[in-house]
């Protein structure tokens, strides 16, 4: 019977749940499988793919906020390509669209940009960034106000 149970709880997990986790708190890979019912094998490909360790010390400790910002990403990429209109707000700790969907976007390089706007909810500064490629497709989902430093796309 047991082994039945470990059989359902087995199922590899899609979503994950970031209500779990407290952003002020810095966790071990352990206790990051343990508290999203995952395997450390999971959580060590995840610094692979973009999880942001607190430092180079062993054992690992990532901070909370690192890591609900992640799995935000990571359950909205499977949703869609994170190509929307939603930011991550600090604040609210949580995915908030931008206050009237307007942004300013600011060229950093000719690849990246950073795209700003305040959450609609908290009024707080919300920001990302973009390779510059979809500078199109974002004056299409934003009301653009700004774009500073055009010219560095050459
Ligand atoms: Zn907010």
């Amino acid at each position: 019977m047991k082994e039945e149970k470990s059989k359902r709880t087995k199922k590899y997990k899609r979503h994950f749940n970031t209500n779990l986790i407290k952003w002020n708190l810095s966790y071990s890979t352990q206790e990051i499988a343990e508290l999203l019912g995952t395997t450390v094998n999971t959580v060590c490909a995840w610094y692979k793919t973009g999880l942001q360790k607190n430092d180079k010390n062993i054992p690992h400790l990532v901070f909370g906020r690192n890591l609900i910002e992640f799995l935000n990403y990571k359950n909205k990429k499977r949703k869609k390509k994170c190509e929307d209109g939603s930011f991550f707000c600090f604040k609210c700790q949580k995915i908030q669209t931008a206050w009237e969907n307007s942004v300013d976007i600011e060229i950093m390089d000719a690849k990246r940009m950073r795209i700003s706007g305040l959450c609609e909810r908290c009024n707080s500064k919300v920001n990302k960034v973009f390779n510059t490629k979809k500078l199109n497709d974002c004056q299409k989902i934003f009301a653009v106000q700004v774009i500073r430093n055009k010219h560095l796309l050459g």
